[in-house]
């Protein structure tokens, strides 16, 4: 099989080399790596040079974008267009409202210049919602962003129906081997829309420490046991769709 984790943090995976040998053992053929400020962008970066089945994307995540001025902003956006032609997609960008005293409207206004990079790039944008579900959606619309991938999606099935008529994508978390709601969203998204996470090292789907991509196959278990289909249609769909959305880029 073609197996493909779609967002994780390879930067901060302990043993590297271990991690993508156990990868290849099974069947991980594509890992995209995700960037959160300008030092994982950095190693997102280098990490996908080195290895070729490594992809990055870079970005900004939400809450490490607060304690920025406007020259570091700056200055992990010049390196985003300076490197684009190396990655694969804008990500880790987008909001997260999970404490109130986080600075949400700067949030927004951050989401905004990463979208807007984005659509300037021309790549896919790989989008983190926690506690801000409606708001990153209203965003995306209003933006009328075409390449999306909802990662770690926690919101409500008239959320996951507006993803879908947008026509964007959406991942299946490996935790969602003990997540109801997770797999509910397996069931609600159309195969044609949907991805796999590991988001490693987070979200192990035995809650045990470390997550690695060598446990992806975790998601698409939970996609062929809802949809009634084989693995192996469930691998061949999501190569297709990754084929699709990353049809630009290498
Ligand atoms: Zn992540």
């Amino acid at each position: 099989m073609n197996l493909i984790d779609v967002h994780c943090h390879l930067d901060i995976c302990d043993d590297i080399e271990g991690v993508l040998e156990r990868a290849k053992a099974s069947e991980v053929k594509k890992i995209i790596t995700n960037g959160i400020n300008l030092d994982s962008n950095k190693k997102a970066l280098e990490l996908s040079l080195k290895y070729p089945e490594i992809k990055s994307a870079i970005g900004l995540y939400p809450i490490d974008a607060l304690s920025l001025n406007e020259k570091e902003i700056n200055e992990i956006i010049s390196f985003i267009k300076g490197n684009s032609d190396k990655i694969i997609a804008i990500g880790e960008v987008g909001l997260d409202f999970k404490e109130d005293d986080k600075q949400h409207e700067r949030q927004k206004e951050i989401f905004k210049i990463m979208i807007k990079l984005s659509k300037d790039l021309d790549k896919p944008i790989i989008v983190h919602s926690r506690r801000a579900e409606k708001e990153c959606i209203e965003i995306l619309e209003e933006m009328q962003v075409k390449k999306v991938i909802m990662h770690c999606f926690s919101g409500r099935k008239n959320l996951i129906a507006r993803i879908v008529a947008n026509k964007w994508f959406i991942s299946v978390p490996t935790n969602a081997k003990y997540s109801r709601q997770f797999q509910q969203m397996a069931y609600d998204a159309p195969l044609t829309q949907i991805f796999c996470e590991t988001d490693s090292p987070f979200l192990h789907p035995d809650k045990l420490k470390n997550n690695e991509p060598s446990f992806i196959i975790e998601s698409y278990k939970i996609i062929a046991a809802k949809k009634g289909i084989s693995l192996q249609e469930v691998s061949e769909i999501i190569e297709r769709n990754y084929n699709k959305l990353f049809s630009h880029e290498n």
